[in-house]
């Protein structure tokens, strides 16, 4: 039978008390933050990787990119304050402004809202030199001071590693999953298990793997040529038992739209499948 605390015996501090079914302790008080009453959030996806690097800003923006193509209403939140590349791939220059109440974010070509560190800087080159707990605000105040209007699906290129940031992160957005992407030159197994580790302590789901740069096409013969050798996601895909969503092949096209600011007008059909995914979720 579980036992039942009542409130005038106990003095909220778990720690160290014998009840360990108490109603509180089951419901620890949340740390989610919501974001402003006229915003609308549908859906939230995490996109993480191990390291920097592997493609994880691109994955996103490829992501937002074809969700917004099949008409959903799409977000991308830079969560990478300190590293921040969405606004140089969509080619946003402006600076973010407000309303009086809150932040306006930019519309990409195709309409996808997006907010990134870029727009808060007078000049995209200056360095981000913040330390944790003022990076962490800016993080929730994306969240939470940015009008999202109306947004169906919005992807979170979230901030690198598992500091404390990544951390406020995954405790105070209310993610639906994440997705992880490597590079099959990492070690896979490792990373999936750290994310997996840190999502599960988190109470977040990982939906799925992505591995980019996987192989170059001949665009010739369109052979497939595995220049970063074999690929281990199977092996890691199946130990954890979770999908490999796509496979996206190395591409100088890819590279160069980035640096041109025309990212979504590149169409990865790889990316195709894990969209369908994360619409039937
Ligand atoms: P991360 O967010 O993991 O640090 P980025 O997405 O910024 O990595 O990618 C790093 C660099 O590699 C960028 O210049 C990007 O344009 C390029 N890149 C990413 N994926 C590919 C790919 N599949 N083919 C070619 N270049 C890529």
């Amino acid at each position: 039978m579980s036992e039942n605390v009542n409130s005038e015996n106990c003095s909220h501090q778990c720690e160290g008390c014998s009840v360990e079914n108490c109603g509180a302790r089951q419901n620890p008080q949340s740390l989610l933050i919501e974001p402003d009453s006229r915003s609308s959030i549908r859906r939230i996806i995490g996109v993480v990787s191990g390291k920097g690097g592997v493609g994880k800003s691109f994955v996103t923006s490829m992501l937002a990119a074809e969700m917004q193509r099949r008409g959903r209403r799409t977000a991308v939140l830079d969560g990478d304050i300190t590293g921040p590349s969405q606004g140089k791939a969509f080619g946003i220059k402006e600076k973010a402004y407000g309303d009086g109440e809150l932040i306006i974010p930019a519309y990409t070509k195709s309409g996808i809202q997006l907010i990134s560190t870029n727009m808060l800087l007078e000049n995209d080159d200056t360095p981000v030199l913040w330390r944790g707990p003022m990076v962490a605000n800016i993080l929730k105040q994306f969240y939470q001071e940015v009008y999202w209007n109306n947004v169906d699906v919005m992807f979170v290129d979230m901030p690198p590693g598992t500091s404390d940031v990544p951390l406020t992160l995954f405790q105070s957005f209310k993610l639906d999953g994440i997705i992880v992407v490597t590079s099959p030159q990492e070690l896979v197994s490792m990373i999936v298990e750290k994310a997996i580790n840190m999502a599960n302590t988190m109470n977040v789901k990982v939906l799925g793997l992505i591995e980019n740069m996987s192989y170059v096409e001949c665009p010739k013969c369109h052979e497939k040529m595995y220049v970063f050798g074999k690929s281990h996601i199977d092996a890691t895909a199946d130990k954890f038992n979770l999908p490999v969503l796509a496979r996206i092949p190395l591409d100088p096209a890819i590279a160069e739209a980035s640096d041109a600011g025309t990212i979504e007008d590149i169409e990865v059909p790889q990316i195709k499948e894990a969209v369908d995914f994360i619409e039937n979720l």
